[in-house]
């Protein structure tokens, strides 16, 4: 694969790299997990596949899923998603509570955690059996049957998710969250602890970089228009109140979770994922970004 030898070097380079970061600890389940872990996976769209470090071990990829997410519903209500969530950064932390009133309920973009919320209330509108749902999406765009949630990581987070709960209590009073406040919390709890590793979370990422259809399967997960509009808000929004700074040091639409994988894509070209625990003061990997600023300095490719 043409850009192994770049990834070799950069996991050598960055492989003994201490950043300031920290391993998240707010939901106490994710502080178990070894701070050192270190993985990187690229997937081309060539059927290309190169991995190097931990990247076999699964962790808890928690905001990534909100790219799955976003994907299903997009494929159900289409327009009508902006209706009950904007599509602007948000400039503030990903659990803020701060814009919501101002902005009578109606979260700033669908990354944020307020808008992951009316997301995870959408598709619960339309699927019956929601949780089971987004397992079996997940596992379609992965190629890959051996996709859990993590109980442990699930339960760690309900029982310390008063934020969450509380935004979505706020945008019920507002009358944009439709389901029981508890259903969703059950929900985006769950689809917060999905387990994954980098190789699978770069495959399930292709078809993004390829106009909406998995290029393993040759099914189309989102329409063309939706899969160019879902990368523009993951390089708008995918990094929170870091996404400025991750498109002028990366210049990718990618996502970060707070279990420390970030993963971008190369329209037309290709997937990244990268895994790093300690996280920065945004809540995003420290390692996970430095890698994927390396990677397009040295490919000498973004979207810019
Ligand atoms: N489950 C996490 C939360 O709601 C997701 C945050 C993240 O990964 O950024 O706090």
């Amino acid at each position: 694969m043409l850009y192994k030898e770049v990834v070799e070097n950069i996991y050598k380079e960055l492989k003994n790299f201490r950043g300031e970061g920290k391993v998240a600890d707010y939901i106490p389940a994710l502080s178990k997990v070894n701070p050192d872990s270190y993985a990187i996976s690229v997937c081309d769209l060539e059927g290309g596949e190169f991995s190097i470090g931990d990247s076999t071990t699964k962790f808890s990829i928690q905001s990534i899923s909100k790219v799955f997410s976003l994907a299903m519903a997009i494929s159900h209500f289409e327009e009508k998603i902006w209706e009950r969530v904007g599509r602007e950064p948000s400039g503030t932390a990903f659990n803020s509570l701060i814009q919501l009133e101002q902005e009578r309920g109606i979260p700033r973009n669908p990354f944020i955690n307020a808008g992951a919320l009316v997301v995870t209330d959408m598709i619960t509108q339309v699927f019956p059996k929601p949780k089971q749902a987004i397992l079996n999406f997940v596992r379609e765009i992965s190629s890959q049957d051996d996709i859990y949630y993590d109980k442990e990581v699930a339960q760690s987070e309900l029982e310390h998710s008063h934020r969450n709960i509380a935004l979505a209590n706020f945008m019920k009073s507002f009358g944009n969250i439709k389901n029981d406040v508890d259903t969703i919390i059950d929900i985006y709890c769950n689809q917060c602890s999905i387990s994954m590793n980098t190789a699978e979370l770069a495959r399930s990422f292709l078809f993004l970089a390829n106009g909406g259809v998995n290029p393993l399967s040759g099914r189309r997960v989102t329409g063309h228009r939706s899969a160019k509009r879902m990368n523009a808000l993951l390089l708008t929004c995918g990094l929170y109140n870091e996404s400025g700074d991750f498109a002028y040091r990366v210049g990718l639409p990618g996502k970060s979770g707070v279990g420390g994988g970030v993963v971008a894509i190369i329209p037309g070209k290709l997937s990244i994922a990268v895994w790093s625990p300690e996280l920065n003061q945004n809540g995003n990997s420290y390692r996970g970004i430095a890698t994927l600023e390396k990677f397009t300095t040295d490919i000498g490719i973004s979207v810019f």
